[in-house]
């Protein structure tokens, strides 16, 4: 996400490293590659800029009067800059008065709107909401079937509807309008507070598909008419956004595919395009690869500082403390530790997201330079690897390693489709992580340092 934009700023910033003081000279430099490496990540060029002004005025202004070295501050001054595109806060849901509150879904076919309205449910459901998914795509059967599937996944409410035989003849606006009226409806009927509605999306913007739209939000008065945007795209994306936006003064923006190379720079374009803020990012396929728009958190990994403040909301809401807690004793027991903790330990882990998510996360400018780096090298498939191995042991020998014989590890490794050297070279790792649990467990394990505390 953003790599692109962030390598291309970080290498910008370079120029300044090493300079003693800020001079008119230096900071043209600086600004010079700061504007192509927005460019070259596609940010819009009005954006591109008015940021770029920003940036040359403050930091002339800002030339004295700082204790910072020339590179921190117009590091400082482009964070500064980037979150102020963006917006400052962290965007809210509006409610309606009288439930359920309408969630419009806007945007183009293929941005990720079916699978967005999936994502936004579970996480509503998350934050102790009841939502109900109704697709109003009259046109295209696949797509409300697609729908259905995504809200049995997830277990969240749907409005199926019924489309009568010359709707399925002659699909058109009126059935569009009387499936979204009766979804909210049967909304209030069920005590759901909020009611995510999908619409058809078209190849390209048309008269007719912005019409529906216009009757859709007439009808349904909706608190959030939100556009989903394919990061993927690019200026398209930014175009597309302004023409909903004119049209139907979008409330928000989910960025969708930012997992992929984005042409991300695009993306930020679309605040000070339309006005209305980014409030999710959809960061893969899966319905939990999905996360609210922070501003200054995004920038931050622009800027290549990290995120840690996600990164632990992330385990926060998917580690089982009471878990992790059992297994630190266990380990640090020395002895307790099993190759069924450390199965189990690998499942949390991966809940959290992949490796490469996890890792991308952490700042790689600082203690974790190089870092991104060994993002490049990791290798998702060994932690399946792993845990194929542990699955083909028998309960005994997860329990009890050193049974584990030459046959016993043939065995495994054929079980697993692995060799016996994966076989060896986990039993070798597990020993050592045992060996070096006890040592940090004081030798004499848990008891003997409890004692020592009292
Ligand atoms: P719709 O036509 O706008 O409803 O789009 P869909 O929800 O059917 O999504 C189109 C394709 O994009 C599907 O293959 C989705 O799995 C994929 N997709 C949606 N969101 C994301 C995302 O955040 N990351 C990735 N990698 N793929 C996504």
């Amino acid at each position: 996400m953003f790599e692109n934009l962030s390598d291309k700023l970080q290498r910008s910033f370079k120029t300044l490293r090493g300079q003693g003081t800020i001079s008119d000279e230096n900071i043209s430099d600086a600004i010079r590659e700061i504007r192509l490496a927005l460019l070259e990540s596609d940010v819009n060029l009005t954006v591109v800029n008015e940021l770029v002004e920003h940036i040359r005025t403050r930091a002339i202004g800002e030339k004295v009067a700082t204790a910072l070295s020339p590179s921190e501050q117009i590091v400082k001054i482009v964070h500064d800059e980037l979150v102020n595109v963006l917006g400052r806060d962290t965007a809210r849901f509006q409610k309606a008065s009288q439930p359920p509150s309408v969630i419009l879904m806007a945007g183009l076919q293929g941005s990720g709107k079916t699978t967005t309205s999936g994502k936004l449910a579970q996480w509503l459901k998350k934050a102790g909401h009841r939502p109900m998914l109704v697709s109003v795509d009259v046109y295209r059967p696949a797509a409300r079937e697609q729908l259905a599937i995504v809200a049995r996944s997830i277990s969240a409410q749907l409005y199926e509807g019924k489309l009568t035989d010359s709707d399925i003849a002659k699909p058109g606006t009126d059935a569009v309008l009387r499936l979204a009226k009766e979804a909210k409806r049967d909304a209030a009927n069920f005590g759901c507070d909020m009611l995510i509605v999908d619409t058809a999306g078209r190849n390209q913007i048309d008269a007719s598909l912005m019409d529906e739209m216009a009757q859709l939000k007439k009808l349904l008065n909706p608190s959030e008419i939100l556009f989903v945007a394919d990061a993927m795209t690019g200026q398209d994306a930014v175009n597309s956004a302004k023409a909903f936006n004119d049209l139907l003064t979008i409330t928000g923006a989910i960025l969708t595919k930012m997992d992929g190379d984005a042409r991300g720079g695009a993306a930020l374009s679309i605040r000070h395009v339309t006005g209305a803020p980014i409030k999710f990012l959809g960061t893969g396929e899966k319905p939990d690869a999905f996360e609210p728009f922070h501003p200054d958190r995004i920038v931050s990994r622009i800027m290549g500082h990290g995120d840690i403040a996600t990164l632990l909301e992330r385990a926060e809401s998917t580690l089982d403390r009471g878990k992790a807690e059992q297994f630190a004793k266990k380990a640090l027991s020395g002895d307790g530790f099993t190759l069924e903790d450390f199965r189990d330990q690998l499942r949390q882990i991966k809940k959290m997201g992949s490796m490469k998510s996890i890792l991308k996360m952490l700042p790689s400018v600082g203690p974790f330079a190089g870092m991104q780096q060994a993002v490049e090298n990791v290798d998702e498939g060994q932690f399946t690897r792993v845990e194929s191995i542990i699955n083909s042991m028998t309960q005994k020998e997860r329990l009890d390693h050193e049974i584990i014989n030459g046959n016993r590890r043939k065995r495994i490794a054929r079980g697993s489709g692995t060799t016996v050297q994966d076989v060896n070279n986990l039993l070798r790792q597990y020993a050592q992580m045992r060996k070096m649990f006890k040592s940090l467990g004081g030798g004499g394990g848990i008891k003997a340092q409890q004692r020592m505390m009292s």
